[in-house]
Parts: C-alpha cells; sequence; structure tokens
C-alpha cells in the first residue's frame, strides 16, 4: 500500500496533501472486511499520527520498514540497531551511501527518512536491544522487528511477554515480526500472552543441520556438498597447516576449482565462484526483492492494528519465491509448554544412560530449546552452572555422570541461559 507519490516534485519536498490521497483513502472508507463499529475517518487517521512506534533492525528489512512506515503516515518512529554500515550493505540497504560506510545504521536510516519525509520524526538509538528495559519499551504502541537473528528476536519476545500486566490493557505491545532467508521469508503478528509467540514457534527455526562427513566423501549430491568437502578434506590433505582466509581471493579460487574438478565428477552442475565464497563464508544470499515483500506485509499489519481500519493476520504469513512465487497463511496456536507464554513444563526426553555434559551439548542444537550456555538446577539443587567460576567448579564434576544419578525420570529440571532473561522449564522423560 504505498501512498501517492508526485513525481513532478523534486526530491526532498512534501508533495501536498497528494502525497496521502490513498492512504486517507482506505482510513475513511474502510473496506468489505473493516469492523462496522471502527471509527473511520478522523478515529483512524489521529491513531496513526499520534502512534510511537519501534523499529528494530536498520538492515535490508529496517530500511524497507522504515521507508515504508513513514510513507504510510506514521510520524513517530524509533529504531534501534547496533550495527555500522559495511560496503556490502550499499546494494540493498538504499538509505546507505559510500560516505556512510562505517557509521551508525540506525542514525544514518532516520536523518535520511526525515530530509525525504517532511514531518516524520525518527529517533535513533545505535546499541544493543537488551541496553533497554521495560521503562522504555512500554512507551511504544507496537514493535516491528526486522531482524537476522533468532536470538535477539526471542529475548524481544520473552521481554514483551514478560511486560503484560492482565489489569492494564495497554502493557501489552502487539509484536510484528519480519524474516528473509534467500527467496523465502514469512511475516507474524504476535500478541503476548494471547496469540503464539516466537517461543511457541521456535521448532520452525531449528540449528542449521551439518551435512554428514560420509555424504561429502562419497555421495555428494549438491554443489554446496562438493564445496564442502574441498573446504574440509580436500584443503586438509593439500594444504595442511594452512589456515582458510575466507577474505583471501587466492584460498576461494583455490577451493572453487578443487569442488568444480569434484562436482564434474559426480555431474553435479551449479558450482561457481560466488556460491563458493558464500559456502564457505556461510552467507544466505539477500534478496533485495524478498525484504521488500515481507516489509509491505509487516508495515500493512502495524497499519492495521494501529488504526483498525481492516482486520490484521491471523497469524503467519509465509512467502516463498523460489518454486514459484506463492504465500499462504496459518494460524498457529499457542503451546500450553511454551517456555515464555505457556505454564506447563516442556517434555525432554533423554536416554537416562548418558551424561549431564551430553544433555547440556544437545540443548544447543535441539530446535526447541536451543541453549548454547544453559545452567541447569533442580528444584531442590544445582546441577551445572556456567557462572560463577566458583559454582561452575563445584558443579563440574556433575557433567560426568549420568542422567540416571542425577535427575528422576519425571523430575522438573530449569535452565537459564546468560542470552535470555528467562528460565525454561522441562520435565525429563527417560526413554525406554
Ligand atoms: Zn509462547
Amino acid at each position: 500500500m504505498a501512498a501517492a507519490i508526485d513525481a513532478s516534485l523534486p526530491n526532498g519536498v512534501e508533495s501536498s496533501r497528494k502525497r496521502w490521497e490513498y492512504l486517507e483513502s482506505i482510513l475513511t472508507k474502510g473496506g468489505p472486511f473493516t469492523d462496522p463499529d471502527s471509527d473511520l475517518g478522523q478515529g483512524t487517521i489521529s491513531r496513526l499520527e499520534e502512534s510511537k512506534i519501534l523499529v528494530i533492525g536498520a538492515g535490508g528489512l529496517g530500511c524497507e520498514i522504515l521507508k515504508n512506515l513513514a510513507l504510510s503516515g506514521f510520524k513517530d518512529i524509533h529504531v534501534i540497531d547496533m550495527d555500522t554500515i559495511d560496503v556490502s550493505n550499499l546494494n540493498r540497504q538504499f538509505l546507505f551511501r559510500e560516505a556512510d560506510v562505517g557509521k551508525s545504521k540506525a542514525a544514518v536510516a532516520a536523518a535520511f527518512i526525515e530530509k525525504r519525509v517532511k514531518g516524520v520524526k525518527i529517533t535513533p538509538y545505535n546499541g544493543k536491544i537488551q541496553d533497554k528495559d521495560e521503562d522504555y519499551y512500554v512507551q511504544f504502541q507496537l514493535v516491528i522487528c526486522g531482524l537476522d537473528s533468532v536470538e535477539a528476536r526471542r529475548w524481544i519476545n520473552a521481554t514483551l511477554v514478560g511486560m503484560v500486566d492482565q489489569e492494564n490493557q495497554d502493557s501489552l505491545k502487539p509484536l510484528i515480526d519480519g524474516g528473509t532467508e534467500g527467496f523465502k521469508g514469512q511475516s507474524r503478528v504476535i500478541l503476548p500472552t494471547i496469540s503464539s509467540c516466537i517461543e511457541c514457534q521456535l521448532d520452525l527455526s531449528p540449528p542449521r543441520a551439518a551435512v554428514p562427513l560420509c555424504t561429502l566423501a562419497n555421495i555428494p549430491r549438491q554443489p554446496q556438498h562438493c564445496i564442502e568437502w574441498a573446504k574440509i578434506i580436500a584443503w586438509e590433505e593439500h594444504r595442511k597447516g594452512d589456515v582458510i582466509d575466507t577474505d583471501d581471493p587466492e584460498h576461494i579460487t583455490w577451493l572453487y576449482h578443487k569442488a568444480l574438478d569434484r562436482a564434474q565428477e559426480f555431474k553435479i552442475p551449479g558450482v561457481t565462484y560466488s556460491l563458493t565464497q558464500g559456502v564457505v563464508k556461510h552467507i544466505i544470499p539477500a534478496i533485495a526483492s524478498t525484504n521488500a515483500i515481507i516489509a509491505a506485509s509487516c508495515c500493512n499489519e502495524a497499519l492495521k492494528i494501529v488504526t483498525g481500519c481492516n482486520p490484521f493476520l491471523q497469524n503467519y504469513m509465509q512467502y516463498t519465491g523460489d518454486a514459484g512465487i506463492y504465500t499462504f497463511n496459518m494460524e498457529f496456536e499457542q503451546t500450553p509448554d511454551c517456555p515464555v507464554c505457556g505454564n506447563l513444563p516442556k517434555d525432554l526426553p533423554v536416554d537416562p544412560d548418558s551424561t549431564l555434559q551430553e544433555l547440556i551439548e544437545s540443548l544447543g542444537a535441539r530446535a526447541e530449546a536451543q541453549l548454547k550456555k544453559p545452567t541447569l538446577r533442580t528444584e531442590s539443587t544445582s546441577l551445572y552452572s556456567q557462572a560463577p567460576p566458583s559454582l561452575e567448579e563445584q558443579t563440574r564434576p556433575n557433567l560426568e555422570k549420568s542422567l540416571r544419578d542425577l535427575v528422576a525420570d519425571g523430575e522438573q529440571i530449569a535452565a537459564s541461559d546468560p542470552a535470555f532473561g528467562i528460565d525454561f522449564r522441562f520435565k525429563i522423560v527417560y526413554r525406554s
């Protein structure tokens, strides 16, 4: 839903009322699904102009989101990003120019939008979301995330759920989350404590599975397998002792030729220099059109939620742009054992003869947990503590013990991780 832009006017000049013509039509006339009790017109317009919105992330998605919000008539926007601008951002993060390299993304994006769309105020913060507390987040009507980190999403999700006070409706801050990966993306609307949250849906974003070494060594099926083979096996064989520098073109070229030879041997097409670079550096290509589509969806939801002019997304939209172009919506339900918004502990199937060390390692890999540095305790005792050092030393001997000797079948344990301000509750279930 782009507002009309008067092309006859030079850049930076407010294009009078005409810019907002289509927007006003939506806000005053509504649509076939508009709530009949909605106060279309002055009510919807003033809610839009008076609302204060927080955007998290000023990168590929964030640039699109900030531009869309400003052109949708939002007037008071805050943006948080801890990154500075890199030259590799310039092909798609269109609010940045070469002269901005090294500067704060949030500050440069804010200044650019303010200059181009008169009447909008953008307040940047260059830093981490974890620097801010509830007193900061409570001032916003809603939060839109354009992040590339699962960890940051989980943090803001847990914070917003924790802020909800059932006696005070204003404490509930809708969260709109956009995410893209190559040609795929999704947007979702979360009403903390009321609808399915990011943690409820965590198993949708499992940690990247490693390709088994035997596949690489014996039966490669994809160009990526040939590149991984070159990196892990061929390099070790021919250049042992040399450390791969992913920024060194000679190293990448060497890997590319090795991978290409292997791909030809197994008749696998698709090994290119840039794919080699991507696989070796673990880069997922950022696609500008995917970002544009997902950001547009997020901002449409923001406009509908804030103004009430139309019903909003219930509650997940998936976009696919590689195998054909299509979207579908689905409604996720809250999971009762969600560690953030549920009230039951999550079942944790374990082999009772495995060690505590193995359990801790598995928590990093399990899609439903993804805890890298968990501290574990039962109701009565500490199983393993990552910090402080004295407690770590005291609980370290437990790492070697079998789970059977530490926790009973059906016993509850709590896991905390420095990355999140919450406890995850699990119920140990012995695998027979
Ligand atoms: Zn949840």
